[in-house]
């Protein structure tokens, strides 16, 4: 057991959060004039600040303890509360493996948090030797995992990911973003034997609400604390905690559409294997494809002048695109115009 208060700010520590309102009388029925709302309308009220409906559902279906989740305003919230909570502007560090999601580099930036950046090694995978040295440093606060990564499409090994929660006494921070895609068991079901392990997932992808801002983190109850404490007081609006409980109704629909677009990956794998300007794609358990080709810089501008958007990745992989698989008539549009762009 890791003892999670000696890594966060000691500021945090000793930070006396802010009690609104709604976290002061916790009741659902009574006449409510404590919060200076307009007592007319519909949307007049301020939502849950600890989102409870909402994280027993999400228990629910993750089949965790509610007391375990934390709700982030996009993962992205979550990322940045990590630094926030545990990183000491201008001097602590944090470890990640490129390339990888960009947001973990920005945020650090962000909160004036030094990058050590361990290159993945060919095949996308942690090289734990380089990562020995960093572990001791008392600096080192967060580690970022991404698995499936961003943007190369693979498992990180369990083997390195092990390694690091049993070496590191620091946070590690495992992005689950695309973990419904993958048939990989998520981290989630470690989440007891390792109390500075914190999952990260969303509702962006597989779910289909990008829109609704609204990503998820697992860990122990005491990173849960700390978190509560940081977070703004009300950082999900009510309607973007309605319309996740709405699609937490129905898991199938995510199912299918999940179904449906491994179908069309597949498609898509043999389509543009066949195709001449294509030279390598790499395996993907997510919902996109790394893709090498001739000439990137090229081929990325010609399908926008098709109307077609793709991330053009060869900055960090050379010659490579990332394209999100879509549905099946912009799957044929992509593979129409891959085949006769000059
Ligand atoms: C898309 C993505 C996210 C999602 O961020 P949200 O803020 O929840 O939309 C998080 N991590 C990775 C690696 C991603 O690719």
């Amino acid at each position: 057991m890791i003892n999670i208060n000696k890594i966060a700010r000691p500021n945090i520590l000793n930070l006396q959060p802010y009690s609104s309102a709604r976290s002061e009388f916790r009741g659902k029925e009574g006449i409510f004039l404590d919060a200076n709302e307009n007592p007319f309308g519909n949307l007049n009220r301020y939502p849950d600040p600890f989102q409870r409906e909402l994280k027993e559902k999400i228990a629910g279906v993750k089949r965790c303890n509610s007391r375990n989740v934390i709700i982030g305003n996009g993962s992205d919230e979550i990322i940045d509360l990590l630094f926030r909570i545990f990183c000491n502007p201008g001097k602590d560090k944090a470890m990640i493996f490129t390339p990888t999601y960009g947001m973990y580099r920005v945020t650090a930036g962000i909160n004036n948090v030094g990058v050590v950046d361990i290159p993945l090694d060919k095949n996308f995978q942690i090289d734990t030797e380089k990562v020995k040295p960093f572990l001791d440093w008392p600096e080192m606060k967060l580690i970022f995992i991404c698995s499936p990564n961003n943007p190369t499409g693979n498992i990180i090994n369990e083997k390195s990911v092990t390694f690091l929660l049993e070496n590191f006494k620091g946070i590690v921070v495992v992005d689950e973003a695309y973990v419904d895609f993958s048939k990989e068991t998520s981290w989630l079901s470690r989440l007891d034997n390792y109390n500075n392990l914190v999952v990260i997932q969303t509702f962006s992808k597989a779910w289909g609400l990008a829109a609704a801002r609204l990503g998820m983190g697992f860990a122990s109850e005491e990173i849960v604390a700390l978190f509560n404490k940081v977070k703004s007081p009300y950082n999900i609006s009510s309607i973007n905690q309605q319309a996740t409980l709405e699609a937490l109704q129905d898991p199938d629909k995510k199912d299918r559409a999940v179904a449906l677009l491994m179908k069309e990956k597949e498609r898509l794998v043999n389509a543009l294997s066949g195709s001449a300007r294509v030279t390598k794609i790499y395996p993907s358990r997510a919902n996109f494809l790394l893709i090498e080709v001739d000439n990137a810089d090229h081929l990325y501008k010609a399908l926008v002048n098709e109307g077609i958007i793709t991330r053009n990745r060869s900055r960090e992989i050379k010659n490579c695109l990332r394209v999100t698989v879509g549905t099946p008539t912009e799957n044929d549009m992509l593979i129409n115009a891959i085949n006769n762009i000059k």
